[in-house]
């Protein structure tokens, strides 16, 4: 099963390597506007705009005598007017922010202003855009649901995906047979407590008592009623939601040992901090060829 897929061109690959090769053959990055071009001819034209002084002048260069077009002082692109310069530099070299003129906005955004060049977003810190790039929020759709083959950008959005019953092949999933189908790993392969803290069996099974899905029935006249607390909802997918809060958390990370409710909010831990770039048992479970194609870490 292709786990890598081309964004541009929706080819699939088996390795990453063969995606990386694909990529930097036909869709070229440019490294000082960090933006990838889908075809070399976007990316040759990108460059003849921004990235060619030399070019412009010599082709200028053939009717020297007139020479007198107005230019752009960043970029040398010539205009038939000084309305028309002033058009494009508002246009191509005002940053938004600080309306400063420069010649590459996209790095000015990058260097002055922190800004995530794909969703706008801007960080108080350097470390905290550089936490946001290493998400994998923009990388490629590279996770796949291993039932309904559906792509997703991070192994989190997977077990979302799952523990919500959104699988279209496996509607009926709950948290519970989330849970169940990774006990079950973990025996098999000999790794208990690699990703669930151990159930302590004494007699009776210490099966959770949460349900896991509200149905019409929790309307108690006023309100759809938590079983567990009690609490009302004017709607069901409130109380549906509200239920997660009283999942025991079974879910634990192997290196640091915090504890989670559910699978997605353990797999979104390893996605931002440093216990998911280190190979661990879990890995060993949720790893790429496994549930969720986690971890991506090169
Ligand atoms: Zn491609
Ligand atoms: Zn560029
Ligand atoms: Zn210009
Ligand atoms: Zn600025
Ligand atoms: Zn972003
Ligand atoms: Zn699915
Ligand atoms: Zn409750
Ligand atoms: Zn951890």
């Amino acid at each position: 099963m292709p786990y890598y897929w081309c964004e541009f061109c929706n080819r699939d690959f088996t390795t990453e390597n063969g995606l990386r090769n694909h990529t930097s053959a036909k869709h070229p990055y440019c490294d000082d506007c960090y933006e990838q071009f889908s075809t070399t001819s976007e990316y040759n034209d990108h460059c003849n705009i921004y990235h060619s002084e030399e070019e412009e002048d010599s082709e200028e260069e053939e009717d020297s005598e007139e020479e007198e077009w107005p230019s752009c002082s960043f970029c040398g692109r010539a205009f038939n007017s000084d309305r028309g310069v002033q058009q494009h530099v508002a246009a191509v070299h005002a940053c938004s922010y600080c309306n400063a003129l420069v010649r590459d906005v996209r790095r000015h955004e990058v260097e002055e202003h922190l800004t995530c060049v794909d969703c706008q977003r801007t960080f108080g810190r350097p470390n905290d855009l550089g936490k946001h790039r290493a998400s994998g929020v923009h990388s490629a759709r590279n996770v796949v649901c291993p039932f309904c083959h559906v792509r997703f950008r991070l192994p989190s959005a997977v077990a979302q995906h799952l523990e919500n019953g959104k699988c279209p092949c496996k509607p009926n999933m709950t948290r519970q047979d989330v849970k169940d189908f990774f006990r079950d790993q973990e025996r098999r392969h000999n790794l208990e407590g690699a990703v669930l803290v151990p159930r302590i069996t004494d007699g009776r099974s210490a099966g959770s008592a949460v349900p896991q899905r509200a149905t019409a029935a929790s309307w108690n006249g006023f309100a759809y009623a938590c079983c567990v607390c009690n609490r009302g909802f004017q709607g069901l997918s409130q109380l549906n939601a509200h239920l997660i809060t009283h999942e025991s958390r079974d879910w634990r990370c192997f290196r640091c040992r915090r504890t989670y409710n559910l699978l997605s909010a353990l797999v979104q831990h390893w996605e931002q901090s440093a216990c998911g770039s280190h190979a661990n048992p879990a890995t060993k479970l949720v790893g790429r060829q496994r549930m969720l194609g986690y971890p991506a870490h090169g």
